[in-house]
């Protein structure tokens, strides 16, 4: 089998990546729905795709893994990965997860970071009613997670919050060192979050990036007595281009509060470090960031080796991501926590896709399916309407 062509087209939000090949069979893969100014960089890797062979996932990775970097700059690679194991899948009849070597479940945990409703004041009260609604949402969350401190408008909402300056630009590059009144502030907002949740519903608190190491330690020493599930890019995440391991392991080590990050890092490379010094208790990679799915299951398999637990990111990857999450998540070890729900935007997205199960989440798990490749294919007809001007030839 060898591959014909690479195609691109935002479909909705979320770059689409179409492999075809020789033999009739054709894959696909999702980016981000925050990236629609991806198809340019995904069309970079074309040359180096036409004529290989796309069931030799590796082979072909190994050809354009290295021109990829951290969030978003991964992101292309990582589609394209995606697209190459629905190939791989279909040419062998099999769904992917038997390919990453087999399902350790049947059903996979999600955890709620997509279900949103709006915030208006980012007070106790603020949050309590906002877990409420998201406690009543129709897929039966057991994990919840919501924004806190430097991932939220705090620093500008609330007076006295820290002692920097507000920063405007790309996502939260505002970072200080709080103020007591800032610090208590988040505290309490958390316990009004937890008073809604009690201890029937895990709560993870997506944090920044930004905290300082002292402001970071209290916090979670704060939280101690709340069972919180983790404490989210603290000091890093999000499009930091960095990790700087010795400075999450300094707030780790003197936690019980679990300490998380790793949305944004690429390749199992960048993980190493992380992952050896321990640095934090459960990582969180994107298989829409990271490098694509078999990136992800072998991440997973080094960070169980060193006692680290799993819960990747994917609030934006669509629907073909939530295959890709789907299949990974069912072959992981059982440091698997649960992965974070995308929730496709705009919502006709699930009128053009066919696969996913109906409902897609029951009690916060998602039943894995058994079709070849992702499972996850395009209805056409549905979809050829959403094809955007200059690429009305996607699916041809
Ligand atoms: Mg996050």
């Amino acid at each position: 089998m060898k591959i014909t062509d690479l195609k691109c087209a935002v479909i909705g939000e979320n770059p689409v990546v179409r492999i075809v090949t020789d033999e009739g069979i054709d894959g696909y893969g999702q980016a981000e729905n925050t990236k629609p100014y991806l198809k340019p960089m995904v069309l970079f890797y074309k040359k180096y795709l036409l004529g290989e062979d796309p069931t030799n996932v590796e082979r072909v990775m190994l050809k354009i893994r290295r021109m990829g970097s951290f969030k978003p700059w991964g992101s292309a690679v990582s589609a394209i990965e995606m697209a190459l194991w629905d190939i791989a899948g279909k040419a062998a009849g099999l769904p992917v997860y038997k390919l990453l070597g087999g399902k350790v479940r049947d059903k996979v945990r999600i955890y709620n970071g997509g279900v949103r409703f709006p915030m208006t004041s980012f007070t106790p009260d603020d949050y309590a009613d906002n877990m409420r609604k998201m406690k009543a949402a129709k897929e039966g969350f057991t994990i919840i997670k919501q924004a806190i401190g430097f991932h939220t408008p705090m620093p500008e909402r609330v007076p006295n919050f820290f002692y920097g300056d507000v920063r405007q630009g790309p996502p939260h590059p505002t970072r200080g060192l709080l103020t007591e009144q800032g610090l208590k502030h988040v505290i309490e907002c958390v316990i009004a979050m937890k008073s809604v949740l009690g201890d029937e519903i895990g709560l993870a608190l997506d944090c920044g990036p930004g905290w300082s190491v002292p402001d970071s330690i209290r916090l979670a020493k704060a939280l101690e007595p709340y069972h919180i599930m983790w404490l989210e890019d603290l000091v890093t995440g999000d499009y930091t281009p960095y990790v700087m391991a010795d400075v999450l392991r300094e707030i780790t080590r003197q936690t019980s509060t679990p300490i998380h990050t790793g949305e944004q890092m690429y390749l199992r490379h960048s993980f190493r470090e992380l992952i050896e010094k321990h640095a934090v208790n459960i990582i969180g990679p994107d298989p829409a960031d990271v490098g694509g799915i078999a990136e992800m299951k072998w991440i997973a398999e080094y960070a169980d080796l060193h006692g680290i637990l799993m819960a990747p990111h994917g609030i934006f990857d669509g629907v073909i991501g939530l295959a890709a999450h789907v299949h990974c998540a069912a072959a992981m070890p059982d440091n698997y926590i649960a992965f974070e729900y995308p929730v496709a935007r705009p919502s006709w997205w699930y009128d053009i896709v066919q696969g996913l199960p109906d409902p897609i989440v029951t009690d916060s798990m998602i039943t894995v399916w058994d079709t070849p490749g992702l499972g996850v294919t395009f209805n056409v007809d549905a979809a050829v309407k959403y094809l955007p001007v200059g690429d009305e030839d996607f699916f041809e």
